[in-house]
């Protein structure tokens, strides 16, 4: 293991994975000459050394934490534990590779004990100023390393402030802070606990407190939910004391360098006047927004705005700074690239590359396909007549409704119903609530308070600050204008304008922004693999074109048949006995599924269009049996004689067709295999279409395709015969119609024989939500509702193979079916329509494996679009790496 411990002027913005992003910022900041307040940073590894070897491992570190104290001491001028002069104090601040507000642990103060708190005060001056950092380093102290808890301190706290008769900690005199630490003090004296004197040993403690808050279940339970690893360990860091609690000139604050929530130019933030670092975040006093700090210190709000632009420059993008002003110097004490909402994670990328600062491929890379997804989330209706019951801050965009839920064990709790956490503010340890839940409502708070930091993190829908309700934990109610909604109680929270409704709001569908839609048109033209949409009706292909996707990928034609008006057709066809009859039906539906196919065609204007003739079992389109069974005991009490009869003939049918596997049985192929009369209705629909659109002069290419093909002989022998049928449409219509026929590959079979069926196919297309059953033995209708959330659960599988796809074996047999089916056809066009294809990582696979396609639905065509070149770009990275 290399060096322990680094100053910051040692360190650089690339070694967050051992100075964590918080030390790594600071040494950045310090090495570009923004004013830090000078420090030294601990190593993750030695945090990891120290979770496994414990003590010693203190040890060892501690004469180099010493030696860079000694450094700290010569930089500032003051000692500390200093007998006299102004003593130094240092903050341990936690700070891991991955940004995790407020998961882990802060001591500040340190250096501080009974006799050194007078010293500072007759040194500083400031009695107030000393008397607050000591009760605050005990009440820390307490929480933090002796694991006291914050409530005691709390408590003492405010039973103070209503002695004193006071609202606000600021306007404690200094005779009720002395007092306030006799009173902590008791606090630890009836708890057993001691507070170490020596100012050595609290800032050994401190450091090792902060190795230990790795592990605690807040922070282990938001590396779940976001995906970081367990054994990246936290860095420490150890900085030496500025105070904003020094008066008027004095303030502590957050900002971002541009409007998280929107991405507008123009710093945002808060700060509060006389007050230490957490008083922001922790929501106890309403703080100023940044704007005031004009008036309030002009200069030092200049000197921030520039720094602003510095750290924007320098990163290239927004940046999530704290500061303090100690009577009116400024002080940097953390940059972090800025977590966004998905709204303004778009318009930043797309500003930044206005402005020359990032390439078109990073703006790509800088928006998550799951952020796309988000904004195309619905929001309320604004329209509507609902009034909202009240209003606080739109924190984090969007909107939600569910049962009001007022802790977040009970959120968690709650499965799969949608709950809206209530709480009078969020917390840390509210992480596992703030998950479950839709959204997040509270009371307190502003919007860069802990509730809305998550949210937006999640991209969930926070509404905060919302002064008027007021909250009964005991009673598990709140009320708000006289009106009282309960716990289980039903409101809807819009984190865009910061309105809460009662009951269910009217959502409407969002559009794509300008923004958006430019992003996507630079996702085109970076991706190899192209998007089409799975689309019915021409409704779906309209939505589907409008959101970019270049074709169709799937059109299931069975939708089309459940319609109320072609279902009694539907099921004459199913229940004719005789070949004449079955195309007499068959004749009643072929100018409706003309219809269709023309309107979808004329939507997608000259794009591809998949169509798959008939593939689910037949039985799909009679009613059930139970029921059929309960018509005909009615209409012979009633003496309906002919519909008895008609029953009778549907249920006669319905038991034939009665399958112990349908998914399995008669479907697909099969189905044209032994009533070709189908397949042929649907290809001649689908061709006189086509020549309908020609003879329009407009352009048309209809790709039709075969499904659940697992045998050679299938494929030739459907294709033989509907090539007949289309070689007759187009001789009757006297027009060129250009078309191909293809498979979809979704049995093993087929992957393994695709060098056969190629010969038969001008393309493939994967249905890999059968391949998955298939491949897995796993029923699709059963897998997910049984026993697959105990496998991902239990670590069994680690992904849903119906939602990402299973590269090891589906993708396996993919690859194979990419590779036999090229070999023998070197123009075949492969693509995927099964639910995968909406699925960034699926996407990534099916552009590795060399897809030309992936389809997915209409909804997720945007977000498609966006992971299709993702993975374009990140596969060159690779590639280039690799190199
Ligand atoms: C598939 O199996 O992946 C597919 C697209 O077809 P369906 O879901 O209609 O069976
Ligand atoms: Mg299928």
């Amino acid at each position: 293991m290399g060096k322990w411990v680094y100053l910051f002027e040692e360190g650089n913005a690339s070694m967050k994975d051992l100075l964590g992003g918080k030390g790594a910022g600071l040494a950045e900041m310090t090495n570009i000459g923004l004013p830090v307040p000078p420090g030294f940073t601990i190593t993750t590894e030695v945090c990891n050394l120290y979770l496994e070897n414990g003590d010693k491992v203190i040890e060892e570190l501690w004469p180099m934490v010493l030696e860079k104290v000694k450094v700290i001491e010569e930089r500032t001028g003051k000692k500390f534990g200093a007998q006299s002069g102004l003593p130094l104090l240092f903050s341990v601040r936690s700070g891991a590779k991955f940004s995790m507000p407020g998961m882990m642990d802060t001591v500040l103060n340190i250096g501080l004990n009974d006799e050194i708190v007078e010293l500072f005060s007759k040194e500083s001056g400031n009695p107030r100023l000393a008397y607050d950092s000591y009760r605050r380093l005990l009440q820390m102290f307490g929480d933090i390393v002796l694991g006291m808890g914050i409530h005691p301190f709390e408590n003492e706290l405010e039973i103070i402030k209503a002695q004193k008769g006071i609202k606000n900690d600021v306007e404690l005199s200094v005779d009720d802070l002395k007092e306030l630490v006799g009173r902590y003090k008791k606090i630890y004296e009836s708890e057993g606990k001691v507070f170490p004197q020596d100012p050595f040993v609290q800032l050994k403690m401190a450091i090792e407190a902060v190795f230990k808050s790795w592990n605690v279940p807040r922070a282990i339970s938001y590396r779940k939910i976001n995906n970081i690893p367990d054994n990246l360990g936290t860095a420490v860091n150890v900085v030496s004391m500025v105070f904003g609690n020094m008066g008027d000139d004095s303030a502590t604050g957050v900002a971002f360098t541009r409007d998280p929530k929107t991405g507008e130019k123009g710093v945002f933030g808060e700060y509060l006047l006389d007050a230490q670092g957490e008083d922001v975040v922790a929501g106890i006093r309403t703080p100023k927004p940044i704007s005031d700090l004009k008036d309030d210190m002009p200069e030092v709000y200049n000197e921030l705005l520039n720094i602003c632009k510095v750290l924007e420059d320098h990163y290239k993008d927004m940046q999530d700074i704290e500061f303090t002003i100690e009577k009116g110097k400024l002080y940097m004490l953390q940059v972090r690239t800025g977590k966004r909402t998905p709204g303004a994670a778009v318009k930043l990328a797309m500003d930044f590359l206005k402005e020359g600062l990032i390439s078109e491929e990073e703006a790509i890379l800088r928006v998550e396909p799951s952020q796309v997804d988000f904004l195309l989330h619905p929001r309320i209706d604004v329209s509507s007549k609902l009034k909202s019951i009240a209003k606080g801050l739109g924190a984090s965009p969007g909107a939600a409704t569910g049962k009001v839920v007022f802790d977040a064990d009970l959120a968690a709790k709650m499965g799969d119903e949608d709950v809206i956490l209530v709480r009078p503010e969020t917390v840390p340890d509210d992480i596992h609530g703030l998950a479950a839940a839709k959204g997040v409502l509270t009371a307190r708070g502003g919007m860069t308070s802990h509730a809305a930091v998550v949210a937006r993190g999640m991209g969930k829908p926070a509404v905060v600050g919302a002064e008027s309700i007021k909250i009964d934990l005991n009673e598990r109610s709140f009320t708000v204008n006289g009106e009282t909604i309960k716990e289980f109680d039903v409101i809807t929270i819009d984190g865009t304008s910061g309105n809460v409704f009662k009951g269910v709001a009217p959502l409407i569908m969002p559009e794509l922004s300008e923004d958006l839609q430019d992003l996507l048109v630079l996702a085109d033209k970076v991706a190899k693999i192209q998007v089409r949409a799975n689309a019915d009706t021409p409704e779906d292909a309209r939505r589907s074109y409008e959101f970019g996707a270049k074709g169709i990928g799937l059109c299931r034609t069975e939708h089309m048949f459940m319609a109320q008006d072609r279902l009694p057709a539907m099921q004459e066809m199913i229940v004719a006995e005789t070949i004449e009859e079955r195309k007499a039906a068959l004749e009643k539906l072929l100018p409706m599924q003309r219809e269709d196919f023309y309107g979808i065609f004329k939507e997608m204007k000259g794009y591809p269009v998949i169509i798959r003739l008939l593939d689910p079992p037949l039985h799909e389109f009679l009613p059930k049996r139970e029921i059929l069974k309960e018509e005909i005991a009615q209409h012979e009490k009633s003496g309906e004689k002919e519909l008895v009869e008609k029953k009778k003939r549907l249920l006669r049918r319905a038991e034939t067709l009665k399958e112990s596997n349908p998914m399995m049985g008669f479907r697909g192929c099969r189905l044209g295999l032994v009533y070709p009369e189908i397949n042929e209705m649907q290809v001649r629909a689908i061709l006189e279409a086509a020549a309908m659109v020609i003879k329009e002069g407009e352009r048309v290419f209809p790709e039709i395709m075969v499904p659940l093909v697992g045998h050679i002989n299938e494929i030739r022998l459907v294709r033989e015969k509907l090539e007949e049928v289309a070689k007759e449409v187009i001789s009757e219509q006297g027009v060129q119609i250009p078309y191909l026929f293809g498979t979809m590959i979704e049995l093993p079979r087929a992957a393994l024989r695709a060098d056969e069926i190629a010969k038969y196919a001008k393309f493939f297309s994967f249905g890999t939500n059968d391949l998955t059953q298939m491949t897995f033995g796993f029923s699709r209708d059963d897998a997910e509702s049984k026993f697959l959330p105990v496998y991902l659960e239990r670590g069994i599988l680690p992904v849903n193979p119906f939602q990402t796809l299973d590269r090891d074996g589906v993708g396996e047999l993919m690859k194979i079916a990419v590779e036999r089916g090229r070999c023998a056809n070197a123009d075949l066009e492969i693509g995927i329509c099964g639910e995968h294809g909406g699925d960034p990582d699926s996407i990534a696979f099916c552009y590795e494996i060399g897809l030309n396609y992936v389809s997915c639905s209409p909804f997720r065509v945007p977000v498609a679009r966006l992971a299709a070149a993702r993975a374009t770009i990140l596969a060159k990275v690779r590639y280039e790496s690799d190199k």
